[in-house]
């Protein structure tokens, strides 16, 4: 049997052996191959040999006839066309033998054309067949192979011992892994298939997640972070980003959990280390410090032996240690979420403009401008710690002061927000590259380049901007690029 559809080859059984010899002739200048057999025994005995295509078979045959070989050769092989050659009386018999199968009939006496036409069909018909069985098995190897794929990919997902979620683009979830499970303290039984606030109920994951899903982050960017609480004392750093296709189009999010409790813990043992270290020099350097200033006062204006400029010197290095330890201890108190809230309604204004007011003489001797915009005059109360509100603008217009050139402008805004406040510190200084925006709020961490490398600094004055305004449930938000200057933008609810 043909198993492409250019050739075929032909059985031909006939009694007449005119007939069998001229259709024979005919077919194989078509080029078929063309057995041929004079009845029905040696026909079945070729087909026990051979496998054929096609069988052009005579109804009426001495011994066998058509009708009977016709249903032999299904019983052997269904897949044979078989098309019948009939005298005009057995007409009814070749319609018979077609509704059990046959393929079609030639009536006695026939053209060759006609037989040509015939046979021509039937090589197409099969051609189409055989096409059909192609695609056929295309088909379900390619369903199998999507299968497998399918079944490959929920192992690897089921086996991996990395916490993952996806969801759709409505925020559904879709797929979970028994590690997220396991993370998020969530019984086995739970399935995927509700909205993500079902299984997760920090609303500002189920926002972030959201937003990605929907696809309105900026994927070239970093994946967005975001750490989770479960059970109140595990700690989870989850990252996300929108799953885009070919299409470009966002099919939803995928999301990672990594346990960070270690860290956490680690972070506060060296935070309480750091804080008890600072605790125990503070009152020693002070000590030191208050000396130094007293040996300079006695010494001022007297001839004496001592180097009053190296003491000088050796008081102002302890007094930037005081600093420092102060600002460690500050940062340690916010960390520990300890920090002594003196809470009062505060005109938000009047405290910007006395932090404004002090702070001119420091821009003043660079010549910068250092101004207040207040809208409107007189700002909503907010209820804070004056303190905290103190060390956070303090420390955000020192930095514009100390990171912007000579001649520099500072302006410090304010003006309500919703239900917050917005004070924004601008300054058209140095300015900061985006891939430090984040990394300046760890503390510690200052962008050293040919502009800031000779301004000294502890790295801990934006962390603990960040500490106290995040322990206000507020936000701090930066806009900035080297050369343009800088915004800090600070929320506080009112
Ligand atoms: P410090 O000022 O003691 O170095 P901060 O935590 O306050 O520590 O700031 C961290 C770093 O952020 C600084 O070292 C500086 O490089 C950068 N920075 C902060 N504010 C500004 C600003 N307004 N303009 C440019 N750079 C800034």
């Amino acid at each position: 049997m043909v198993d492409t559809a250019d050739s075929l080859k032909i059985l031909v059984v006939d009694d007449e052996r005119d007939i069998r010899e001229g259709v024979e002739r005919i077919l194989k200048r078509m080029e078929y191959g063309v057995l041929t057999a004079g009845c029905g025994e040696e026909a079945l005995t070729i087909l026990g040999k051979e496998s054929v295509d096609l069988a052009i078979l005579d109804l009426k045959m001495p011994g066998m006839d058509g009708m009977e070989l016709h249903q032999r050769i299904r019983d052997l092989d269904e897949n044979i066309i078989v098309i019948i050659i009939t005298g005009y009386a057995t007409i009814e018999t070749a319609i018979e033998a077609m509704k059990q199968g046959a393929y079609d009939f030639i009536p006695k006496p026939f053209e060759p054309e006609h037989l040509r036409i015939v046979v021509r069909r039937a090589h197409e018909k099969l051609r189409l067949k055989i096409e059909a069985e192609a695609l056929q098995a295309e088909r379900a190897r390619t369903l199998m192979d999507l299968d497998m794929e399918k079944s490959r990919i929920r192992t690897i997902l089921e086996s991996l011992p990395t916490a993952v979620l996806v969801t759709n683009t409505s925020g559904e979830v879709v797929l979970m892994n028994p590690a997220f499970l396991q993370s998020l303290d969530l019984t086995d039984s739970v399935t995927a298939g509700n909205k993500l606030e079902a299984y997760v109920a920090d609303e500002g994951f189920c926002e972030m997640v959201l937003k990605l899903s929907r696809g309105e982050c900026d994927n070239s960017a970093d994946a967005p972070t975001y750490e989770l609480v479960v059970s109140g004392n595990k700690y989870l750093m989850a990252r996300g980003q929108s799953v885009i296709n070919e299409n470009n189009e966002c099919m939803g999010a995928v999301v990672t959990f990594a346990n960070i409790t270690s860290l956490k813990m680690l972070d506060q043992l060296k935070s309480e280390f750091v804080a008890k270290v600072s605790h125990e020099l503070r009152s020693p350097l002070s000590t030191i410090h208050e000396q130094l200033a007293m040996v300079l006062k006695e010494a001022s204006g007297h001839e004496t032996d001592v180097d009053q400029h190296l003491i000088e010197r050796a008081k102002e290095k302890t007094h930037a240690l005081i600093s420092l330890i102060g600002d460690l201890l500050d940062l340690s108190r916010i960390e520990a979420g300890g920090i002594s809230h003196n809470i009062q309604s505060i005109q938000i204004g009047d405290l910007l403009k006395s932090i404004v007011d002090f702070m001119k003489v420091r821009a003043q001797s660079k010549n910068q401008l250092l101004s207040l915009e207040l809208s409107p005059e007189t700002m909503p109360h907010l209820t804070a710690d004056p303190m905290a509100l103190e060390s956070i603008f303090g420390n955000l217009v020192a930095n514009a002061i100390n990171y912007s050139p000579q001649g520099a402008g500072i302006v410090v805004k304010a003006a309500p927000d919703g239900k917050y406040i917005k004070v924004q510190v601008t300054d058209n200084g140095f300015g900061i590259a985006p891939k430090y925006h984040q990394q300046i709020f760890e503390r510690f961490y200052r962008v050293k380049d040919a502009n800031t490398r000779y301004i000294t600094g502890t790295g801990l004055g934006l962390p603990i901007v960040k500490g106290l305004v995040d322990s206000m449930n507020g936000s701090i938000k930066l806009d900035s690029d080297v050369g343009k200057g800088s915004t800090f933008t600070v929320l506080l609810p009112v």
